[in-house]
Formats: structure tokens, C-alpha cells, sequence
């Protein structure tokens, strides 16, 4: 068996690395880890740990700690079928998340393969969440204007009513924004010295993006099974 390509998909607030999870789970068949989702369903448990992970997510803004995020990875890894490709979206955040994630990829017999960087600037991350609205049902983010004609807050695939995430409010969006530049930045300079980083440009089109990434994918890991 070819081994499984693991890669993780870091970038700012409103660049698009679920909409690109999705295109890799749907065209390459790849398992995504949603880190971020699984610390919301977290954040909504009625007991002291969720409550606190709400307040850090919601109110203040900030990196929940790492043994929580450990926790929710530990389990988030164990149930990727060995012979898949795994996105890992939102981790690691920080520097202290790269040996973590290491170590519990590790257990799997995976490791870091391909770090790939969404690239966006804090003023079109603060315009993109502005606009940008969940679909609890479906799980994805919806532009309006774009998705859905505003003023008409229906998820255009399951008819369901959309809501705004907590956290996406303009000075959320430029709070987080600081968070990734001070803590996530030099999670991407470890991976450009490590020689995995592949940067894409996260204001192209979501499907040239993409297109990018796939390519980037096919000829850098022929001898992976995708
Ligand atoms: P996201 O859905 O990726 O925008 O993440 C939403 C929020 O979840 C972040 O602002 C953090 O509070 C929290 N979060 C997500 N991933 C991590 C992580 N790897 N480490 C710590 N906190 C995280």
C-alpha cells in the first residue's frame, strides 16, 4: 500500500481553507479535520470545559490551549482510515502545536507531508467575513451577495435559515487576524525551512486556487496513494 499523504492547510480568517478542504475531500477523496468546527461543537456542550472554550473562542478571541486542542485532535486522528489522504485544517496554530501534531500523527504512522499557505491580507479577510454567513445543515460558509442574494439569509443547497458565526464580527476578524500573525506566521516559517510549504494566492478564484493545489499535489507526491 502507498503511504497516505497527510497535509495541513493554514491561513488567516476568511481565506478559504474549508472551501478548500471541500474541493480535496470531493475531488481527491481526501478525510478533512476540522479543528475549528470540532472546538465550536466543544464550545456548545453545557459543561465547565465547554463553557470555556466558548469564552476563548467567542469573547476573547484567542487560541483555545493546546492540551484541549491535543484532545480534540488525538481523537479527530484516530478516525481517519489509514489509507486516506488527511487534511488537517487549523492545526498547528502555534509554534507549540507543530510537535503535537508530530507526535500524534506520529502514532498513525503519518507525518507532515505538505504544509500549504492560503495567502490573504487583513483588510480582505475583514471584507470576506463581513459578508460571510454558515449553514449549520451543510456546514459551509456562504458569501452574500455571492451565495445568496442578501436579505435572502437561505442556504441556496438545503433551503435551511443561515446564521453569522459568533466570532465574525469586524474586530473578532482583525483580533484573530493579529492571533495568526503573531502565532501562526512562524508555524509557516517552520514549515518553509522543513521544505514542505506550498503558498497559493487566496485571492484568485476558489477553483483556480484549487487548480494550484491539485497540481502542486500530483507532481510533488506521485508516490503517495491520493
Ligand atoms: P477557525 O474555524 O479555524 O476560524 O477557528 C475558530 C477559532 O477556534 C479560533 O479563533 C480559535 O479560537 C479556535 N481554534 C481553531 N483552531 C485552533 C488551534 N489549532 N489552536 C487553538 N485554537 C484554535
Amino acid at each position: 500500500m502507498n503511504k497516505p499523504l497527510t497535509v495541513v492547510l493554514v491561513g488567516p480568517p476568511g481565506s478559504g481553507k474549508s472551501t478548500q478542504a471541500d474541493f480535496l475531500v470531493r475531488e481527491m477523496g481526501a478525510v478533512h479535520v476540522d479543528v475549528g468546527l470540532a472546538l465550536r461543537k466543544t464550545a456548545e456542550l453545557d459543561t465547565p470545559l465547554g463553557a470555556k472554550v466558548f469564552d476563548i473562542m467567542n469573547r476573547r478571541k484567542e487560541l483555545v490551549p493546546d492540551d484541549i486542542v491535543e484532545e480534540v485532535l488525538s481523537g479527530a486522528f484516530a478516525c481517519i482510515p489509514p489509507d486516506h489522504m488527511a487534511i488537517v485544517d487549523g492545526a498547528p496554530r502555534c509554534a507549540p502545536q507543530i510537535g503535537i501534531v508530530d507526535a500524534l500523527l506520529g502514532v498513525f504512522e503519518r507525518r507532515v507531508d505538505a504544509a500549504i499557505s492560503v495567502v490573504l491580507s487583513e483588510e480582505e479577510s475583514v471584507r470576506r467575513i463581513s459578508r460571510r454567513w454558515m449553514c449549520a445543515q451543510c456546514n459551509r460558509p456562504l458569501i452574500s451577495g455571492v451565495d445568496f442574494r442578501e436579505g435572502n439569509e437561505l442556504c441556496p443547497s438545503c433551503g435551511k435559515p443561515l446564521s453569522r458565526r459568533k466570532d465574525d464580527t469586524e474586530d473578532g476578524v482583525r483580533k484573530r487576524f493579529r492571533v495568526f500573525a503573531s502565532n501562526t506566521v512562524p508555524v509557516i516559517e517552520h514549515y518553509r525551512e522543513a521544505g514542505v510549504l506550498f503558498e497559493v494566492d487566496g485571492t484568485k478564484d476558489p477553483l483556480e486556487i484549487f487548480g494550484d493545489i491539485r497540481k502542486h499535489i500530483e507532481s510533488n507526491f506521485s508516490g503517495f496513494s491520493l
